[in-house]
């Protein structure tokens, strides 16, 4: 049923691990390079600009210490500048620093266009030019520009440069890293794995303490754990008790059947009156041992959710009168008094021989762990849009402790064990009622008694008489 994960898919679910962690490391070590490549970048930029803004400063101050004109040609353009252009209106004068290269496309250039590695033609786009523009008080500008080529961006070039090698070389950081990480991540889940095989192996299903303690970040989901092997120890202490109860209350019908059968057979006489009495007693047993089979078949339907209902129009205080009168013989030998009592009238859509075994199962209880000499009261009431069934007896009453687990497949009381029974009958009773639409809930006091509520929507009186089969 189960089977163990295959090495193939453990190694494969390992591999995607690793892939997605080498693959994130490596992207934000990328995008840490990529950011630093950024910064690098404005940062020498703004420095270089720095550099032609202090010698056109220079150029200037020393221009007002010689109270020479700007456009004095004896002024030397200093050698961190490839050009300075004086404009006024529409004249322009250029004055280089001995760069060979071909000035005359300055004449177009915007005057107060700056920046930082820009073309000279089209200072919106990329280039190599660092631009500086200043005005001089009148309508001067004074515009100073040098080729970066050969300082900035080759320095820029080479970070560049740097940053896909260090990026190639992380793959291989990143790829042990990921390695390491996936095997850390996965470490409390082999102990927690070590831990189930060894449990299992043990057959014990407890966990052990040193098992618990190693745990670490895992300790929720080792009390989860603990809390299902609990529950399967319950589960199976529990089916064995009910095991050995459907043996014992199978074999008492089935060795009194054998016991006629076995009488009839011995007997000389061919009397046919005897034979007729064994039959009929064969009979009444067997069809004992039936009603028990069909119960339990009942409840494993109900738990499945395939149980069938045939739906017609009941009035719950009939039925209520019928079972009542049933167990009216019943009661009567423990000197337990039934009453019951409501309006007629109160119609639902329900399955009549399953709400007849629900009663029935409330009736028994209340009965069986009622107190002798005591009473079990039946009551029914409209609320609202619902029928409200009440069985309430003065018996044995039910333990905090106990109370949540009653509706439990196979869960008798400690206290109940003396009477006979399967633990199955609350648990049916839940299913059929559920099914139903309707809800059972339980009120109880030790020694003081309990008192078992079914709510049922009640129909309207245009669909009473139809009959519905529903699943
Ligand atoms: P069973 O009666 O066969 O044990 P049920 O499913 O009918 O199984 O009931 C489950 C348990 O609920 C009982 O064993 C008993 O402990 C408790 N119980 C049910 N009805 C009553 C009641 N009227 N008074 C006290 N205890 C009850």
């Amino acid at each position: 049923m189960f089977s163990e994960p295959s090495n193939m898919r453990i190694l494969l679910s390992g591999k995607y691990r690793i892939l997605l962690l080498f693959f994130l490391l490596w992207f934000f070590t990328g995008l840490l390079l990529f950011i630093n490549t950024l910064f690098l970048k404005s940062n020498i930029q703004h420095q270089q600009l720095q550099n032609v803004e202090r010698a056109l400063n220079n150029y200037l101050e020393t221009m007002n210490t010689l109270s020479s004109s700007p456009f004095s040609l004896h002024n030397r353009v200093p050698h961190e500048i490839d050009f300075i252009r004086l404009i006024r209106g529409k004249n322009q004068l250029l004055v280089t620093g001995g760069s060979n290269m071909a000035f005359t496309g300055l004449v177009g250039l915007d005057p107060t266009a700056k920046g930082a590695w820009v073309d000279l033609l089209h200072p919106d786009e990329d280039g190599s030019w660092l631009l500086v523009s200043k005005r001089l008080g009148n309508e001067d500008i004074i515009q100073a520009g040098r080729d970066d080529s050969s300082t900035g961006i080759p320095i820029y070039r080479k970070t560049v440069a740097d940053s896909y090698r260090i990026l190639f070389y992380a793959a291989l950081i990143c790829f042990c890293l990921a390695l390491f990480f996936s095997h850390m991540m996965r470490a409390p889940l082999r102990i927690l794995q070590r831990t189930i095989k060894q449990t299992l192996k043990q057959k014990n299903l407890l966990l052990s303490h040193d098992e618990r303690e190693e745990g670490g970040d895992l300790q929720p989901i080792y009390q989860l754990l603990e809390q299902i092997f609990y529950q399967n120890r319950q589960l199976i202490i529990e089916m064995q008790g009910a095991l050995d109860n459907v043996a014992h209350d199978l074999r008492t019908p089935m060795t009194r059947l054998r016991a006629a059968a076995e009488y009839a057979l011995q007997s000389d006489a061919a009397d046919p009156q005897s034979y007729r009495s064994a039959l009929s007693d064969c009979l009444e047993e067997s069809e004992r041992v039936l009603s028990m089979l069909k119960v339990m078949m009942s409840v494993a339907e109900a738990e499945a959710g395939t149980m069938r209902l045939e739906r017609q129009s009941v009035d719950v205080i009939e039925t209520l009168k019928d079972v009542a009168g049933l167990y009216q013989y019943v009661a009567e030998e423990e000197l337990i008094t039934i009453s019951c009592e409501g309006p007629e009238g109160l119609i639902v859509s329900a399955d009549k021989t399953r709400l007849s075994q629900v009663w029935a199962n409330l009736l028994d209880n209340g009965i069986k762990y009622g107190n002798e000499s005591g009473k079990v009261e039946i009551t029914v009431e409209k609320v609202n849009n619902q029928a409200v069934i009440r069985f309430c007896d003065d018996g044995i009453g039910i333990s905090d402790t106990e109370i949540n687990r009653i509706w439990d497949r196979l869960y008798r009381g400690d206290r109940s064990r003396t009477k006979q029974g399967l633990g199955l009958g609350l648990n049916y009773v839940k299913a059929v009622v559920e099914a139903h639409g309707g809800q059972v809930l339980v009120t109880s006091k030790v020694r003081k008694g309990s008192c078992f509520e079914i709510h049922f929507p009640l129909i309207s009186s245009a669909s009473i008489g139809k009959t519905e089969i529903t699943d």
